[in-house]
């Protein structure tokens, strides 16, 4: 444990404490870890010096990004972090050196050496670019706001010019969770710009590999899937991935080439980069591998939490990459990282009720229950939890008293 007086980059000035922590990324799973170990700090009564790095100061509801209006799906978390006492620093992380224990911090301004006593990687995933001619130049993506935003941004201008064959077919590559969501929902999102009889006339054509839609889903949910793409008038091309993408066109494996202006990619989902300058063993989607408290195997006084983290969520079933997975691991990193500093017992991360709700957008939604997706509801009533679940669920609570935004932030009496 280290003690004393701290006046490095982390800020900290001449206060005594017990120990620095520091959090990488301000998605859910970082602001969630940096809260609870201000909860531990609180709890123990005695100071830590936690401060969370944020790229811009905003938790991205990526979740929502197939929606419309991508302006209204991040909040802005400064406020929050502040009344926590947790101090943020914007910028980006661009190294990590975990024998001196410390991060590189590229501000606009500036760039900061922060040292640490424990570490959180909270960095999130990203779509990497596939080694596919025209993909990184010419292919539009949902994967965090700033793409959602040049995206809509795309729609919004060749809204006018519409009529043409290449302008009005949107082609969508991979029929995962994303590429659905987004497919069900294209014309909802070409109606608020160029208007309905537009949108009706668009065609939404949706690309995937596998043989069939959801190929991950399961059988259960998978007809309800199917049904819904029917009624939005999604056409599919199955077993096809992609050769090549250009600004008009694309071209899949089987030879078809499609006109299109908008070729939009969900699938190449990877754990951030920075889980390779920790030296851990990773999984095939770059993840670093964690014990039960979030310690990432075998390198000292790191955690990884949330897409970066590949954890048991029960005793057998590896936790998936999602919202709510990284929101309770998160909770977990950060509890864990402060109990570490100030010798209280760890938690242990367990989350075996693990759920997916899939918008299906004007034909409503599924929602499954377990690792194997077994279907439990589907149309309005599925479609009434996801609204829940992408309006008040997923959202950061309000800045209030300190008491009221840890109870609203810690481990709940179900461990998530
Ligand atoms: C379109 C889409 C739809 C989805 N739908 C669902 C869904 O329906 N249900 C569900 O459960 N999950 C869904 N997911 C997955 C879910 O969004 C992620 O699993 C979740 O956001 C992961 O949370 P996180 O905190 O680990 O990472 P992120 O939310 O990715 O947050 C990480 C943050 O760290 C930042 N960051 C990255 N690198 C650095 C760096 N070097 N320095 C500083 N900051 C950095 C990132 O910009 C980001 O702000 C969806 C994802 C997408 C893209």
């Amino acid at each position: 444990m280290s003690q004393g007086n701290h006046s490095d980059g982390n800020g900290s000035g001449t206060m005594q404490t017990t120990g620095r922590i520091l959090v990488l990324g301000g998605g859910y799973s970082g602001l969630f870890a940096a809260a609870n170990a201000a909860d531990v700090a609180r709890e123990c009564d005695s100071p830590l010096s936690i401060t969370l790095v944020s790229k811009d100061g905003y938790l991205e509801h990526r979740p929502r990004l197939y929606e419309k209006n991508p302006d209204t799906l991040r909040v802005a978390v400064g406020d929050l972090v502040e009344a926590l006492g947790i101090r943020l620093v914007i910028g980006v992380a661009t190294s990590i050196d975990t024998g001196a224990k410390t991060v590189t911090v590229a501000g606009t301004d500036r760039t900061q050496v922060l040292s640490y006593d424990r570490l959180v990687l909270a960095t999130g995933s990203e779509l990497r670019h596939l080694p596919i001619p025209g993909m990184a130049q010419f292919a539009w993506n949902i994967d965090s706001y700033k793409g959602a935003k040049a995206f809509d941004d795309h729609l919004k201008a060749i809204a006018g010019t519409l009529a043409g064959p290449a302008n009005n077919t949107f082609v969508i590559i991979g029929a995962g969770m994303t590429g659905i969501e987004l497919a069900a929902e294209m014309r909802d999102r070409i109606e608020q710009h160029a208007g309905a009889a537009v949108a009706q006339a668009a065609r939404v054509i949706l690309v995937e590999r596998g043989d069939d839609v959801g190929p991950t889903f399961g059988d259960e949910p998978r007809p309800v899937i199917k049904q819904a793409l029917e009624l939005a008038k999604v056409e599919l091309r199955l077993g096809t991935g992609v050769a090549s993408v250009r600004r008009d066109s694309v071209t899949l494996t089987t030879g078809e080439k499609i006109a299109t202006a908008t070729t939009v990619m969900t699938v190449g989902m990877s754990a951030s980069a920075l889980t390779e300058q920790i030296p851990g063993k990773r999984d095939e989607s770059g993840r670093l591998h964690v014990d039960d408290n979030l310690q990432v195997i075998g390198v000292e006084h790191v955690y990884a939490t949330g897409d970066v983290a590949c954890a048991y969520a029960d005793d057998s079933n590896m936790a998936i990459m999602s919202c709510q997975t990284s929101r309770t691991m998160g909770k977990y990193a950060g509890r864990n990282a402060a109990c570490d500093l100030l010798g209280q017992p760890f938690r242990r991360y367990r989350q075996p009720d693990y759920t997916t709700c899939l918008d299906l957008g004007r034909f409503g939604a599924v929602f499954t229950m377990g690792f194997d997706r077994k279907l439990k509801t589907s149309g309005a009533e599925a479609k009434k939890r996801k609204r829940w679940i992408n309006t008040e669920v997923i959202n950061p609570p309000n800045v209030g008293p300190v008491d009221q935004i840890l109870a609203e932030m810690r481990i709940d009496q179900r461990g998530r």
